[in-house]
């Protein structure tokens, strides 16, 4: 191994640790540099309506029905006002599968833009918890002493006062995350009523909103480093094309800081050197000596106003949640420096290196070609879709009866689901094409009513003459019909022995 290969091999040790673990396993603590510049400003505006949609999206309703809702507890989901039952269980499956499909392609062009920009762990602790932290305890530096100095009563008050705005605003987030559970009129329920009658409801409150609190005031990048499975994909969907936060080695390398004269040291040049061999794919470059330094001056803000912990200048890290800190920090010290802005930019790997920037590659049309045929696919399930579904099953353990002299007797048990948004009424059977035959609802009540978003269930014998069994099991159909007017129609098989 040379020494320039050795120089490259050292430089990648930052790949062997996370950067807030230290050797002994011991956490460290992260404290961001407060950002400023374009981005933090636009991204700031971004939150904001961000979190307007995220708290004011269960309030809407359709036809009475939440525009959203993830109820796990009853097997009830609504997305974007469409009502999923458990009978729908493949379109729920299909709709997931196809915004899997859809944040694998927006990776592979944008990679992890989602993080930086919409995540709502991203948005609550950099644009809320954050700022809140900057505002009571100060920059970087005032909370690193803080947390240095004795707990004196200003101390108190400033953790005191910190911790419990945390929780407050931990239980509204808990809030809303029920609202897209149980609804937000069953939320209302469980902040208006007494406590015992909803204990369960209750608990639950008090759980995520302590998870919450947990996750904003301590775990923090550990979400987004260590737990998050998306994260953890960017390994095997970015590719070189994928526009990402990058530094742009080309133009920062060799960084060092600004002197009078400008001096490289060996070890400059060495770098320089092999960053260009690496970056043009040949040697000739390598050999001619290179006396001035990159526009990266070496000042580590980037790394100073990261909130993983990482330097950005290493290359493409999964820590990296593209927030864009380090694009503001890197754009204010460039302007300091009369050096034009962009050193650290949205950017791909192939752009800085060749300059040459294709978004789309065999990869993304791959991708797009299975998200068209998957949306087409979902359409086409979703148009075809009754809002009324009827079952009609044999009950378990039962053949035929013979009834008399004329009659076989079947007896089903029967499902009338109703995924529309009002009562189903007057709900009647009629089977069809085989004459003489006899339908009889056990326990009929004067009007069968299947509720909106719910289901009415029973029992039914059908008794048809012996004469129609041609074979041991016939197909039958069943008309079924709400005031007088047909909604749907169920087949199921009669079975008896043929005369
Ligand atoms: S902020 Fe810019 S100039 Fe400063 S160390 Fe980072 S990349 Fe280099
Ligand atoms: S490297 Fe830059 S974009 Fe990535 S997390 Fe750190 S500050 Fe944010």
């Amino acid at each position: 191994m040379n020494d320039i290969e050795q120089l490259y091999q050292d430089s990648e040790t930052f790949r062997d640790h996370l950067a807030t673990v230290d050797k002994k396993g011991k956490r460290i603590w992260i404290y961001p540099k407060k950002p400023a510049g374009w981005f933090y400003k636009v991204r700031t505006y971004t939150s904001w309506l961000l979190l307007a949609i995220l708290i004011g999206m269960p309030f809407i309703k359709i036809n009475g029905e939440p525009f959203m809702l993830f109820n796990v507890l009853e097997g009830k989901f609504i997305l974007f006002g469409i009502v999923f039952t458990p009978q729908d269980l493949h379109l729920f499956a299909l709709a997931m599968v196809t915004l899997m499909v859809f944040i694998v392609l927006f990776t592979v062009v944008f990679g992890r833009l989602f993080c930086g920009w919409v995540c709502p762990q991203t948005i609550f602790m950099e644009m809320v918890f954050r700022k809140i932290e900057y505002w009571i305890e100060g920059d970087a530096n005032q909370q690193r002493k803080l947390d240095k100095e004795p707990w004196t009563s200003d101390k108190i008050i400033k953790k005191g006062s910190k911790h419990i705005i945390f929780f407050l605003i931990a239980v509204l987030i808990a809030n809303i995350f029920l609202t897209y559970i149980i609804g937000v009129d069953q939320v209302g329920k469980i902040i208006s009523e007494p406590i015992n009658m909803h204990v369960v409801g209750f608990a639950a409150m008090l759980i995520f909103s302590g998870l919450f609190y947990g996750v904003f005031a301590f775990m923090r990048e550990q979400v987004c480093t260590t737990i998050c499975p998306y994260g953890r994909m960017q390994g095997v969907l970015l590719v070189p094309d994928s526009i990402v936060v990058h530094y742009d080695f080309v133009r920062g390398e060799p960084r060092g800081k600004i002197k009078k004269t400008n001096p490289v040291s060996d070890i400059q040049q060495e770098v320089a050197q092999a960053a260009l061999k690496s970056a043009n794919g040949q040697d000739t470059i390598a050999e001619s000596p290179i006396k001035i330094l990159g526009d990266c001056i070496d000042c580590k803000l980037c790394v100073q106003v990261c909130p993983t912990g990482i330097d950005i200048r290493n290359g493409t890290q999964l820590e990296c949640v593209n927030c864009t800190a380090c694009i503001d920090a890197c754009d204010g010290v460039m302007d300091k420096v009369s050096r034009p802005r962009g050193l650290i930019r949205y950017d791909s790997y192939n752009g800085i290196q060749k300059g040459k920037r294709h978004l789309l590659n065999t990869r993304v049309i791959a991708y797009s070609a299975v998200l068209v045929i998957l949306i087409v696919f979902q359409a086409f399930l979703l148009g075809t879709r009754n809002s009324v579904e009827t079952l009609v099953l044999k009950t378990p353990g039962q053949l035929y009866n013979v009834v008399d002299d004329i009659y076989y007797r079947n007896v089903y048990n029967w499902e009338v689901i109703n995924k529309t948004a009002e009562d189903i009424q007057n709900i009647e059977f009629k089977l069809v094409g085989v004459p003489g035959s006899r339908l009889e609802v056990v326990g009929t009540k004067e009007n069968i009513i299947s509720p909106k978003q719910g289901l009415a269930k029973g029992v039914m014998m059908l008794d048809i003459p012996k004469t129609a069994m041609k074979t041991t099991k016939r197909k039958i159909k069943i008309e079924v019909y709400s005031n007088g007017k047909l909604i749907d129609e169920a087949t199921t098989n009669f079975l008896g022995p043929i005369k």
